[in-house]
């Protein structure tokens, strides 16, 4: 048994236990991954640093007992981030487990099973990419061919290719294979090494038969194809032939084929015989249902309200990667919090640091909420949150008016300072207020010492 069987075996095996809510197995275990047992310890690495401390301090005795379960020794556990493995990671003094064939590279497909047409959220942005995908994928070779799908990080090319890839091994015995465009390289560059690992192992023929006994080939990022010619060249012979054959091709970059400038005009013209989609950052409305689809495969549909939803998905920007790390970041610190409940509130703290406001402590809109809080005797947590108490929503929507007149900070970025507030609520506000300056002097006569004491007039 290797590490990666040995922990998705703990995985399964922990994910059924009942003292571990399925909120906490997604929280605290579903991104961590077994680098080695080595000398009696047990390096697991773990996403965030928040996690050492929680998984040390919550579930070590579980972690234990599991391993015992699973390998028959007792070992300590070392929770570290990936990226601390090079300085924390002592060389192995035992020897890595046998894995099965180990000097025979075994040919697989290299599809996520995560990755399915199923939970592909459709909108406008990237309703003919998903279309032009699921049409190969039930016509594999016949339909567009190649298929170039292209358009910015984040998108969901790489999720659409392992979908394409799932279909079509689901519904016949067609030989699939998915590879980065690295991978590609690297296994081109191993066919001109002189062999000496003692294997007799021919990497010419292993990488005809990778590369030419397949019926799909899905090739990701070809923009990493760079300017290594020779590659280049094996990649045009390998597309070839695959295509003379009527295999289906799948491609994607982060731009399109004429401004993929690194390429040899051949391949690009190639690519021009298909079909090219372009895939367009995800509107609201999209980002809102990727976002409602994300928590419901999750099961915290009942948890995550819907103004947390919208905050969410006006604030994260347009990379879906970056909403999923929202979402697991906000999932994280709940539990950290031991909350029950996600409310905005904790949302906003949560995010606080990923979602770029510009605000800080020093501006003027800082500057703006201490002041008008200190005139009314408010807390500036009170104007900054959501309460709707009238003692509250008044000094905020003063506070709101005088930012608006006072600085240039847009009304959606004023709505973000003030609880998380829409846009047009905040136009609301600054109208009401300015209406109600026309017709109240005592109004008008507050808002002139505000203007006064906060300077910038
Ligand atoms: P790209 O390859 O374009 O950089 P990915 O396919 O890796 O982007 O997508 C990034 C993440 O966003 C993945 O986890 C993917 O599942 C998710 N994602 C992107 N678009 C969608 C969508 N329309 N519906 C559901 N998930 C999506
Ligand atoms: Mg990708």
């Amino acid at each position: 048994m290797n590490y990666d069987s040995i922990w998705s075996n703990f995985l399964s095996d922990i994910k059924e236990k009942a003292e571990l809510s399925s909120l906490a197995y997604q929280t605290w275990f579903s991104e961590t991954k077994l680098l080695k047992l080595d000398n009696g310890k047990a390096y697991i690495i773990v996403p965030m640093p928040m996690h050492k401390r929680h998984l040390a301090n919550n579930y070590n005795d579980l972690i234990s007992d599991e391993l015992i379960k699973l390998t028959g020794s007792n070992y300590e556990l070392v929770f570290l981030l990936e990226e601390e493995v090079e300085s924390e990671v002592p060389e192995s003094r035992e020897d890595v487990p046998e894995v099965e064939n180990k000097d025979i590279p075994q040919v697989n497909s290299n599809l996520k099973s995560i990755y399915s047409f199923d939970n592909f959220v459709v909108g406008n942005s990237n309703k003919f990419a998903h279309a032009a995908a699921l049409s190969v994928a039930e016509n594999p070779g016949k339909m567009y061919n190649p298929l170039f799908l292209y358009g910015e990080s984040g998108l969901g090319k790489t999720h659409l290719m392992h979908a394409i890839g799932n279909y079509i091994q689901a519904h016949s015995n067609k030989r699939v294979l998915y590879v980065t465009s690295e991978q590609f390289i690297q296994d081109f560059i191993r066919t001109n090494r002189k062999d000496d690992d003692e294997s007799n192992f021919n990497y010419v023929d292993f990488f005809k038969n990778k590369y030419r006994n397949i019926d799909v080939l899905l090739i990701d990022d070809i923009q990493f194809l760079g300017g290594a010619t020779k590659t280049q060249s094996e990649f045009f012979h390998t597309f070839n032939n695959l295509y003379n054959d009527s295999k289906q091709i799948i491609i994607s970059s982060d731009r399109s084929p004429n401004d993929l400038k690194v390429l040899e005009d051949r391949l690009r013209t190639r690519f021009n015989w298909g079909l090219e989609v372009n895939i367009f950052p995800p509107d609201f409305e999209l980002r809102s249902a990727i976002i409602r689809k994300k928590i419901a495969a999750e099961k915290l549909e009942n948890d995550i309200p819907d103004d947390v939803i919208e905050y969410i998905a006006s604030n994260t920007g347009t990379n879906v990667r970056q909403l999923e790390g929202a979402i697991t970041r906000l999932v994280a610190y709940s539990s950290m919090m031991g909350s029950a409940k996600i409310d905005l509130d904790l949302a906003m703290e949560a995010l606080k640091d990923t979602i770029s406001t510009g605000i800080t402590e020093k501006n003027d809109v800082a500057r703006i909420q201490k002041i008008v809080s200190e005139y009314f005797s408010i807390s500036v947590e009170d104007i900054r949150s959501k309460k709707r108490s009238s003692n509250i929503a008044f000094p905020r929507q003063i506070a709101m008016y005088l930012c608006r007149v006072m600085t240039s900070e847009s009304f959606p970025r004023i709505g973000i300072e003030f609880g998380g507030k829409d846009h047009s609520t905040v136009m609301h506000s600054v109208e009401k207020i300015e209406n109600e300056i026309k017709v109240n002097k005592d109004l008008a006569n507050i808002i002139e010492k505000l203007k006064k004491d906060i300077g910038v007039v």
